[in-house]
């Protein structure tokens, strides 16, 4: 059966989008239903060296010397014209990953918006160092620093946020003016390629923005990485990945940037107000069906209240609604694949043979016959388990958590911070004083008090230990995508 050819979704090199290879393709499935979406034109080895060197060409042709104001004009008519083509983004969204429309709307694609509005007004309002250094005898030197676009930069992101994730990499590093080559998740490749006929519309010249698609190891991942000619890689996605990638770049030493994996803690005192804490933890936990970088799998709650936040989270766990992304009542949606609820699932019996007492979920619903073939997964709570066993050592990365009683402040410092992964944590208290001190003893990249997920996009972002290296986020985002060249003139 020969697919349609409107449902085929294209790479895109040197400005325009490259005729698909039906002997060289994947399928992109709907994760709610398990129905194709499209078929995936996968790029060799010499459709990626294309789009790297017409990223290299672009860069030499005058995109990396455009005005700073043009290039931040650029970046608002992006969003403007993603605004424009809101529902679009949308529903290819949604189509890729199954979550709920309420949340592609609310978070995936509004946040695409403000990347590029925010990293506008970033660029556009950046200083530079400048020192004065004495020399004795009256005499002074100068030293300002010039920032240079990094290069071409490899761009490589996962599916949970596929359009957030990729466009918190690609405006910042085309406000620097940088050319990329995108390697979407072989899971979710269609926002990124739709985002590059909004970046045409716009102005953007060829080979600025380019998406190649595929997997990772011998394919176009590992051939984008590997490829001489990038200046760095800005990686989102696993521990075990950013590590594969690391080794592939360290022969040429390039920078790079890795947003990886997490296992975080939420830390609850017995001060809170309860149901406020619930609402939150009911995010935390189980926001885009647990697959956020940035959510919680261990909850550690003060013993006195612990039977009372545990009663409430299966509570609220057993009132989300799974279902249909469509409609928008539906509060959570599958996981991302099969092979990928596969592994969930390993975990709900790695759970259950160390002892875990399965509070709510366990199971995989029945949610009638449209939706039979999805990957869906029961919201799921345990109690019984330690910090010793795997499934509170081991991202998950699943609507799943386990519940840990504590007695102090410091016995719950140390079983947040017991962990490889530094990533975020968010603390739960009514006492202001308890709220910082806690926070600022998490080992993590961001610690919230009475919040989760809370982003300014202007303050650095980023993970410590196995989840990650560097900081992106305002003034960060600029130094990672340009080389200061520092000036010293002698006065
Ligand atoms: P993944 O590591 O399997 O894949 C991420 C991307 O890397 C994909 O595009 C994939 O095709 C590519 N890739 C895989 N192997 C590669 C290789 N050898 N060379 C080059 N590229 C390769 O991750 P995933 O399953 O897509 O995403 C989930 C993971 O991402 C979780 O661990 C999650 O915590 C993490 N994540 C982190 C953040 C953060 O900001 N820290 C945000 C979102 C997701």
């Amino acid at each position: 059966m020969t697919t349609p050819r409107e449902a085929w979704i294209r790479n895109y090199v040197d400005g325009g989008f490259v005729d698909p290879d039906p002997e060289r393709s994947f399928e992109n499935l709907d994760p709610a239903t398990g129905q194709l979406v499209a078929r995936v034109h996968e790029a060799d080895i010499a459709l990626v060296d294309r789009a790297v060197r017409s990223a290299r060409r672009a860069l030499d042709n005058g995109w990396a010397d455009t005005p700073v104001r043009e290039r931040a004009a650029l970046l608002r008519r992006a969003a403007d014209r993603i605004e424009e083509r809101f529902e679009e983004f949308v529903a290819a969204e949604m189509a890729d990953t199954g979550k709920p429309i309420t949340q592609a709307r609310e978070l995936d694609v509004a946040r695409a918006l403000t990347n590029f509005r925010t990293f506008a007004d970033v660029v556009a309002s950046a200083g530079q160092e400048s020192f004065l250094t004495d020399l004795g005898g009256g005499r002074q030197a100068l030293n300002y620093a010039v920032r240079k676009p990094l290069g071409v930069v490899a761009v490589i992101v996962p599916w949970n946020l596929p359009l957030l994730l990729l466009t918190w990499k690609v405006a910042p590093a085309l406000a620097c003016g940088n050319a990329v080559v995108v390697k979407p998740s072989e899971e979710t490749p269609s926002t990124a390629t739709l985002l590059a006929e909004v970046l045409e519309e716009v102005g953007l010249p060829a080979g600025v923005y380019n998406v190649v698609h595929g997997f990772g190891g011998n394919s176009a991942g590992e051939f984008l990485t590997d490829h001489p000619d990038i200046d760095g890689v800005t990686f989102t996605g696993s521990s075990a990945t950013g590590s594969h990638v690391m080794k592939t770049v360290a022969p040429r030493v390039r920078p790079v940037s890795f947003e990886l994996g997490g296992k975080n803690a939420a830390v609850v005192f017995d001060d809170v107000d309860i149901d406020e804490a619930l609402a939150g933890l009911t995010r935390s936990v189980f926001a885009n069906t647990g697959q956020v970088c940035l959510c919680a799998e261990r909850v550690y709650v003060q013993r006195s209240i612990f039977d009372d936040i545990a009663a409430g989270l299966v509570e609220r766990a057993e009132g989300l609604r799974l279902g249909r992304p469509a409609d928008a009542t539906t509060t959570t949606g599958p996981l991302i694949s099969q092979a990928h609820r596969e592994k969930v699932r390993s975990y709900l019996e790695i759970a259950e043979q160390a002892g875990a007492k399965v509070l709510t979920g366990g199971g995989i619903p029945d949610l009638g016959a449209e939706l039979a073939g999805g990957s869906w997964i029961e919201p799921t709570l345990w109690t019984g388990l330690t910090n010793a066993d795997r499934a509170v050592r081991e991202e998950i990365f699943g609507p799943v958590a386990a519940l840990i009683p504590f007695d102090t402040e410091q016995e719950a410092i140390s079983l947040a911070n017991d962990t490889e992964y530094g990533l975020a944590a968010a603390v739960w208290t009514n006492d202001l004083r308890r709220g910082h001190r806690v926070a600022q003893q998490m080992r993590v990249g961001i610690s919230w008090v009475n919040t989760w997920f809370t982003r300014e996009l202007r303050s650095p972002f980023g993970g410590a230990g196995l989840s990650g290296i560097g900081r992106e986020g305002g003034e960060s985002s600029l130094h990672f995508y340009t080389e200061p060249t520092n000036v010293c003139v002698q006065l």
